[in-house]
């Protein structure tokens, strides 16, 4: 297994979009390996998407965890969000986005969710999420079509977080 290295805004890669994974075989399962163990060397992740780090044709997967063991992952592969319900209107953080304490902003997101993915495995794995969790697989999702937190923001907002994030990392 190795440690990843979480690409950076404004990498452009943060903007592609995920390859769909067909094929469950051990090319994939080192991807999702790596993930974990790059997720688990990083203080204060709750999630990884694929195409957060330095991957080729990164695959359309997540990885979860906020269990403060760091022992419950959830791997969502191909997810979509069939159904959402609600709003909520909460602070949102980024690996890919500076430091976690430095640079946040409230982010527009269904309260409710019906997913629908697969396991690491190939399984299917169709569940509902609300709370934390909702927030963080529409995050991931997000990052797997090349959208970040701060593209949801007012182009104003945005301008703001960017030159704090310029000031931290000049
Ligand atoms: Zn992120």
């Amino acid at each position: 297994m190795a440690v990843l290295r979480i690409l950076q805004y404004p990498d452009s890669r943060l903007k592609l979009t995920a390859t769909p994974v067909a094929d469950f075989g051990p090319d994939f399962q080192k991807i999702v390996d790596d993930m974990l163990e790059t997720h688990y060397a990083q203080d204060n992740c709750a999630a990884l998407a694929a195409s957060q780090l330095d991957l080729i044709n990164p695959p359309h997967v997540t990885v979860i965890d906020f269990s403060s063991n760091k022992n419950n992952p959830l791997c969502l592969v191909n997810a979509k969000i069939v159904e959402q319900r609600g709003e909520t209107f909460e602070e949102e953080a980024c690996m890919s986005v500076g430091d976690e304490e430095r640079v946040g902003a409230k982010v527009k997101r269904a309260e409710w969710i019906k997913v629908e993915s697969f396991d690491r495995l190939g399984k299917p794995q169709n569940f509902e999420a609300d709370g934390f969790l909702a927030k963080c697989i529409q995050h991931e999702l997000d990052h797997l079509h090349g959208i970040l937190f701060i593209d949801h923001l007012s182009a104003l907002k945005r301008d703001r977080l960017v030159k704090k994030l310029r000031k931290y990392n000049p």
